[in-house]
């Protein structure tokens, strides 16, 4: 759920006026993780890390289905997760609690599905990636409730609802606590010395001449143009120098670039989240307290095979979270509103769209209402679905994580440092070795990635 801003949005401001090496905007998970590795692969560049929220973690980071997985058709998407859950993982086991749990996640899948997914699912195994095919019969027999066979459901052929005929189980993916995990980053950013201002909008990128004249009207056509800082307001005024920008502004990719001419490659678009209560409802209780996928004895992350409705446990609370795929007829916002509060999640469209499908294959959740609910933004690389971090002279971004950002985070700030310091090569979390320009735009090399959801 949201969570609330507690860090206090006091900075020292004259203090943090001057000159940086890399000034970082955006605090939410790519952000964070990017200026952590740039500050520890450059200790001595003074690194600055902005954000218009009060605290890190408060945008879309905030707002997400808190998963993780490594299971995706595209074989970038499957390196970029597999790494940086390894990552995570070691933070966890050497002491930070991420809240991490290891559930997994299960797709639910018709014959046409699992033909479909066997090229993946061969890409995953090249790839180190461990899935597990489970036949009809071994769901039927963990799943309490599950209506495989919708055959002679008339609603659900009119909603053109597939039985589900086996799964893919991927164990290797999970829950995990967005709030802990970037604020994890913050603090290993600033122990090593980075600095952070919170409460502080960038108002506009400040682009100047490489090579000042002094003639009005700087830079001309002629002139090589760069960006020279930031102006920032809020809790710091004023313009702030840098000698390289990196833009990690999520679903807000496009309000900095638009103004200097430059394509964020972003388009927004509103994702919705649904909580249930288990309480009084023993059949869900059962549910919750599925066995046989894991050693928490909960149920995996549930993908049922149409719409890409899924559900997942939130046992502390007794609760389900619940969302879906939203794509045709959801407007793509260029430029969202600043707070994310304007964009709320509708009853209706849970009512309507997402609990027919639900209490098809899961009965139990027809009488079910939502307990809470929220919305939050994808923010899409439309052309292929996955994440990119592109350069442009002084200036960096990453971004385009349509959806799946938090479990690629430590990775894509890992590259975000190897672009910054020009590398042709990264090494990931484990060992693997990366070309950054695989997901810049000049020589962009990914396949598109199928399993968004
Ligand atoms: C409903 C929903 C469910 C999701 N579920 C998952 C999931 O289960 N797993 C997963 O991995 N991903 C999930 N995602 C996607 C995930 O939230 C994103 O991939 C991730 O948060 C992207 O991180 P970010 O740092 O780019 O963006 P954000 O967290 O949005 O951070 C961007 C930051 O930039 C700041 N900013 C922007 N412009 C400015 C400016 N001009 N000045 C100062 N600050 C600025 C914002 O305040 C914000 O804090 C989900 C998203 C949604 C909406």
């Amino acid at each position: 759920m949201p969570p609330k801003a507690e860090m206090s949005g006091a900075v020292d401001a004259p203090a943090l006026m001057g000159r940086y090496d890399v000034v970082v905007v955006g605090a939410g998970i790519l952000g964070a993780a990017s200026a952590f590795h740039l500050k520890r692969n450059s200790p001595n560049r003074r690194v600055l890390l902005l954000d218009r929220f009060g605290a890190p973690g408060q945008g879309n980071t905030g707002r997400s289905n808190a998963m993780f997985r490594n299971t995706f058709t595209s074989n970038d998407n499957q390196i970029l997760s597999d790494s940086t859950i390894e990552c995570y993982l070691k933070v966890q086991s050497e002491g930070t609690d991420l809240g991490l749990q290891r559930i997994g996640y299960l797709w639910l899948m018709s014959n046409a599905q699992l033909s479909a997914s066997e090229g993946a699912l061969r890409l995953m195994d090249r790839n180190g990636i461990h899935t597990r095919r489970f036949a009809r019969a071994e769901i039927e027999e963990r799943m309490p409730g599950l209506r495989a066979d919708l055959s002679s459901d008339g609603e659900a052929e009119l909603m053109g609802l597939p039985d589900v005929d086996g799964g893919v189980f991927g164990p290797k993916c999970g829950r995990l606590d967005p709030d802990k995990l970037v604020r994890h980053y913050v603090r290993e950013f600033t122990r090593i010395g980075g600095l952070t201002a919170f409460s502080t909008n960038v108002d506009r990128l400040l682009v100047g001449p490489s090579k000042r004249l002094g003639i009005d009207g700087e830079p001309f056509v002629w002139q090589e143009s760069r960006v020279e800082g930031v102006q920032v307001s809020g809790a710091v005024n004023g313009a702030i120098g840098a000698d390289a920008v990196v833009l990690a502004c999520g679903a807000w990719g496009n309000q900095l670039l638009g103004p200097v001419g430059i394509d964020g490659h972003v388009g927004a678009k509103k994702r919705q989240l649904f909580s249930v209560s288990t309480k009084g409802s023993p059949p869900l209780g059962r549910l919750l307290h599925t066995k046989g996928f894991n050693d928490l004895g909960l149920p995996p992350l549930v993908v049922l095979p149409k719409a890409g409705v899924h559900f997942r446990p939130a046992a502390e609370e007794g609760d389900f979270w619940i969302g879906c795929e939203d794509e045709v007829n959801r407007p793509l916002i260029n430029v969202p509103e600043r707070s994310l509060e304007g964009y709320e999640a509708e009853r209706s469209f849970y009512e309507r769209s997402v609990s027919p499908v639900l209490s098809a294959y899961f009965p139990q959740f027809k009488s079910a209402a939502v307990k809470a609910m929220w919305a939050g933004l994808y923010s899409y690389n439309t052309l292929d679905y996955l994440p990119f971090v592109f350069r442009q002279g002084n200036l960096i971004a990453v971004g385009g994580d349509s959806g799946s950002g938090i479990m690629k985070g430590d990775s894509l700030g890992r590259i975000v440092d190897a672009v910054y310091r020009e590398a042709d090569e990264v090494s990931l979390y484990g060992g693997v070795q990366y070309d950054p320009s695989r997901i810049g735009f000049e020589r962009r090399r990914v396949e598109r990635e199928g399993w968004v959801i």
